[in-house]
């Protein structure tokens, strides 16, 4: 047997499991093409993370004996498609087999089981740096209606034993949601994230992605992602022992200034193998038990990782490809111009938008309730925003990419994963963040030139849904609110959204949604 072992850029784990007791005379293939960085306009951060994290995991095979044939971009054989490739150096190589771990998009599995009658046998393995496979998942979904993340991430803990005291919740309860909703405090000091020194091959990269990929949306000069296993060590250190403590409280919170918080910047790191999920919630539960770490701070950390993260995946293995046509709310609009320029006066949104191009990067409540709720609040087509989100952020891929987007965002796939859309007006940016003191708007007034086009926009899109949405019962309170309102007040904070639709520079629309 002689196999060829493609590695993808986002399976840099040396105890991945096609990795695991590589046979003799094997070879492991890495390759860069520029389908894979071209499909999507990737912002430049992201693209330079992967080919300079690429470019280290190779040496470090190299290190460790391995035989590695990397495929350049520059390189003058180079097929440019990642399973040609593949097939181009299987050849060179005189192997008999393409062995291939799990991939994380359903667009090259499907192009890999396509070539199941290939004259040379490709051979899916699974991807065991999960703490759930997908048919774990497809297990527990099972003849549910509801695929709540609350229950599966309970089942998560018992599997674990992460934070159990044998089989009750450590502290007596499941969820500190209740105390994780700080908005920020006005003295908060944040701790800057460690800074990783650039070596020639980072270097060369950050030069070709700039030759290469400088016209996509996004600055390359505050590059400082982890490339290397050590480096993104570094940063769960740092995270552990100066964000944790704070993490929860603040969780929630939204700064005018402040990418990062207390966040922990793992995500790109974990998405591409260069820390597991197990270490990550394991160095957060010793530090609760060592006294370093308050449980809120802690139990808030896991459910992300042991619970949103396992259960995206999940969902977007088991749904695929039907869940990537969701549109239950019949979105329509392309993506409004914004979303690339930062040309807004909404402040938050401008910020949200400068931070994403500055650092590749914003955290999660920026991106569902300030650039998802403005996309949910406006009509914005699935598939334009979706792309959006694939391509701006140094941790998008597609299984985590999509169902927090269609789903938790813009709620097309019809509450199969939020009960209720997360929608919102001006009072939950003004109460969350001190963006609103920066803002030309007034998020108190709702009609009017100085009135936040969220809270309009906000009634506008419940008016518009209310067919879908006012038998929701989680609904039906604001529902009540609205049909109190005098038909004169309804019909200004219509004019004055539709007003502000217009004004807005929407790209061409989408497919199948319909205009509003
Ligand atoms: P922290 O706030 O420190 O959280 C810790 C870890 O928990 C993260 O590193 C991440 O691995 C995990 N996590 C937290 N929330 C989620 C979630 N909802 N789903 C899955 N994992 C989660 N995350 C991605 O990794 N890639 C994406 O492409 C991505 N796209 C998103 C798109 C939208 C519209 C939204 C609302 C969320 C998206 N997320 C995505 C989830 C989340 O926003 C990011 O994981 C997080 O902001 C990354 O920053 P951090 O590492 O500082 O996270």
């Amino acid at each position: 047997m002689r196999p060829l072992t493609l590695v993808l850029g986002d399976q840099l784990s040396l105890d991945l499991p096609s990795l695991v007791g590589l046979p003799d005379g094997g070879v492991v293939a890495l390759c860069e093409v520029a389908a894979e960085g071209t499909y999507v306009a990737h912002h430049p951060q992201k693209i330079a993370l992967f080919l300079s994290a690429m470019r280290h995991f190779a040496e470090s095979l190299r290190k460790r004996g391995v035989k590695v044939h990397y495929s350049a971009l520059d390189d003058a054989d180079n097929t440019h498609d990642l399973l040609d490739e593949a097939e181009r150096l299987a050849g060179l190589y005189d192997c008999d087999e393409i062995r291939v771990v799990r991939p994380g998009e359903w667009r090259l599995l499907e192009e890999i089981q396509a070539r199941a009658n290939a004259p040379l046998p490709w051979r899916m393995i699974e991807d065991d740096r999960f703490f759930t496979t997908p048919a774990d998942f497809a297990a527990w979904a099972q003849g549910k209606k509801q695929l709540r993340l609350e229950y599966f991430y309970r089942e998560q803990r018992k599997r674990t034993g992460l934070l159990m005291e044998g089989n009750h919740p450590a502290g007596g309860k499941w969820n500190y949601d209740h105390d994780n909703r700080e908005p920020l405090a006005k003295d908060a000091v944040f701790p800057a994230p460690p800074s990783h020194r650039r070596d020639a091959i980072t270097d060369d990269v950050l030069r070709l992605v700039a030759e290469q990929f400088g016209d996509h949306f996004g600055t390359l000069d505050g590059f400082n992602w982890p490339v290397t296993r050590r480096q993104a060590l570094v940063d769960l250190g740092h995270f552990i022992e100066h964000s944790l403590p704070d993490f929860g409280r603040f969780q929630d919170a939204i700064s005018d200034a402040e990418p990062w918080l207390y966040h922990s910047r793992l995500s790109a790191a974990l998405n591409i193998g260069l820390l597991s999920p197990h270490e990550v919630c394991e160095a957060a539960e010793e530090a609760w038990q060592n006294g370093a770490a308050p449980l809120n701070s802690v139990e808030g950390f896991i459910r992300q990782i042991l619970g949103w993260r396992e259960y995206v995946r999940g969902l977007y293995w088991t749904r695929m490809p039907d869940y990537k046509r969701g549109n239950r709310l019949n979105a329509g609009r392309g993506l409004p111009s914004c979303y690339w320029s930062g040309d807004t006066e909404l402040r938050c949104l401008k910020r949200a938008i400068e931070m994403t191009r500055d650092n590749a990067y914003a955290h999660h409540i920026q991106r569902l309730m300030v650039t998802g709720n403005f996309a949910l609040l406006c009509g914005v087509a699935p598939e334009a925003l979706c792309d959006w989100y694939l391509a701006v952020y140094a941790d998008a891929s597609e299984w985590v990419e999509l169902p927090n987007t269609l789903g938790m965002v813009l709620h097309a796939d019809g509450g199969l994963m939020g009960s209720k859309p997360y929608c919102a007006s001006g009072k939950y940016i003004d109460r969350m963040s001190d963006h609103c003191r920066h803002c030309r708007y007034d998020p108190k007034q709702v009609t009017g030139t100085r009135a936040c086009p969220l809270n309009s926009l906000y009634w506008h899109f419940l008016e518009r849904h209310a067919d879908t949405l006012s038998t929701n019962p989680r609904m039906k309170l604001i529902y009540g609110s609205l049909s109190r309102m005098s038909d004169e007040k309804r019909n200004a904070m219509h004019q004055q959204a539709e007003a502000f639709l217009a004004s807005l520079d929407f790209a061409p629309a989408y497919g199948r949604g319909g205009q509003h």
